[in-house]
């Protein structure tokens, strides 16, 4: 049988024996594409089905495991396709529970994520980009600039990876499970993969979190924000401000220089949310920076008539970095005038510092061995 495969500029035919040495990725399937792919092979649809809620509900990835599928139809696909092809390089333990996921993508690039258990849910951190294009001057990430994006299946392949290590297959979890696309990389500059990708975390057929437990954060992608709240399955937004005038953000995060503050206000005034839903906005508390009882001032005005909230995240200091965190005490004053002005604020608490997975700090130690 010849295919054709049609690409933006030209037309190739391959032969069987050409697709059958490049198996198709499974992960990153949504139901309607899993069952093409079965009619494609001659096989039922109620068949993808079964694979779809294997792989995106029970976390089986390997054809053996799915033991509904007859021992042909195993070795059929798995001669035909795989189900994901990263892989966890590494993993680092935090003493606070946490741990950092390194995985080896198809083509030898590395991306992270991060577990963050709590009592009642657990979150986890996922990559988007492999590096970023952004330079924020505070973020280690950036430093790797950026070499690719992820496809939808290395996006979810974090979750279903992070899932499967801390419950095992068909285990549901024991605790509300948040996402929050905030690890390597600039997610709405991935735009058609992350919205891709949230489309399938939020089916309730297969790894079922709710959008109102997903938040995707930009560090203000104007345009694309605007595409976002159209979309009728989104997440929740947050901004990555670090910054309250133009001034300071022009250097600390220059993509501030192509869309000002005031277009970025303008995209978070519009974005259409829920009654008692908020953006969030994350600080970074850089000493002598961003952290003075007039930044706090500025902070407020600038957010005043938004339905928001402020996360207020402690630096994380790296000897490649030239700032140094805010003291504690700083934090807190802080922290109470945007309280006092009726601004809900709250300090993130650092987790994971001694396996370099707090923020920022992503592929930065990926060489530590642990
Ligand atoms: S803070 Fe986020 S957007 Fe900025 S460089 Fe780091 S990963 Fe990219």
């Amino acid at each position: 049988m010849v295919t054709i495969e049609t690409t933006q500029n030209f037309i190739q035919l391959k032969s069987d024996k050409e697709l059958n040495t490049q198996p198709k990725e499974l992960v990153g399937m949504d139901l309607a594409a899993m069952r093409q792919f079965f009619k494609e092979i001659g096989e039922q649809p109620f068949r993808a089905t079964q694979l779809y809620r294997a792989i995106y509900k029970h976390r089986q990835t390997s054809f053996e495991e799915i033991t509904e599928f007859s021992k042909d139809l195993r070795t059929k696909l798995s001669s035909l396709s795989v189900v994901m092809q990263q892989q966890i390089d590494r993993k680092f333990n935090s003493q606070d529970g946490t741990r950092r996921y390194l995985f080896k993508l198809f083509d030898g690039r590395e991306i992270e994520s991060v577990w963050i258990p709590e009592t009642e849910r657990a979150t986890i951190c996922i990559s988007s980009q492999v590096g970023c294009p952004l330079a924020c001057e505070f973020c280690l990430t950036a430093q790797l600039k950026l070499k690719r994006n992820l496809s939808v299946g290395e996006i979810v392949g974090q979750v279903i990876t992070v899932l499967s290590d801390v419950y095992g297959i068909k285990q549901p979890p024991d605790r509300q499970i948040n996402i929050v696309m905030m690890g390597m990389g600039e997610p709405l500059l991935n735009y058609d993969n992350v919205t891709a990708t949230i489309r399938l975390m939020s089916d309730m057929e297969g790894i079922a979190i709710s959008t109102r437990h997903i938040t995707l954060s930009t560090a203000g992608v104007v345009p694309r924000i605007y595409d976002l709240g159209k979309e009728e399955i989104r997440p929740k937004l947050a901004i990555s401000l670090t910054g309250a005038t133009d001034e300071l953000r022009d250097r600390l995060m220059p993509i501030n220089r192509r869309y000002p503050l005031k277009e970025l206000l303008k995209a978070c005034q519009e974005f259409p949310l829920k009654p008692r839903e908020k953006i969030t906005f994350e600080y970074v508390m850089l000493k002598g920076v961003t952290d003075s009882d007039v930044d706090a001032r500025r902070l407020v005005k600038l957010l005043s008539g938004l339905q928001a909230k402020v996360n207020l995240i402690p630096h994380n200091p790296a000897e490649e970095l030239p700032f140094e965190s805010s003291s504690h005490e700083r934090v807190l004053a802080f922290q109470q005038i945007l309280v006092d002005s009726g601004l809900p604020a709250f300090i993130r608490r650092p987790r994971g510092q001694d396996i370099f997975a707090a923020c920022g700090q992503l592929a930065a130690k990926s060489s530590t061995g642990m």
